[in-house]
């Protein structure tokens, strides 16, 4: 289900995952569940500007509220 929607009160399946943490600047993180959320696609699309790939804000409070594992 789509974690994003939840918030809203809303059921929705979840088509793709999100890395909250961007790959770009955290590519050891790929594959850690921590990093990962399940969302539908209209949701994903709000994590990313469209043309720039950059987080969005809605992006950038995902990464407030998950801190990144800590790196030995
Ligand atoms: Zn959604």
């Amino acid at each position: 289900m789509c974690r994003e929607c939840k918030r809203y009160g809303k059921t929705t399946p979840a088509t793709t995952v999100h890395h909250i943490h961007p790959l770009d600047s955290y590519p050891e993180l790929a594959l850690v569940s921590n990093n990962l959320i399940s969302l539908c696609a209209t949701c994903h699309d709000a994590m990313h500007d469209r043309t720039s790939r950059e987080l969005t804000g809605a992006g950038d409070q995902w990464m407030q509220r998950v801190s990144p594992p800590s790196q030995n």
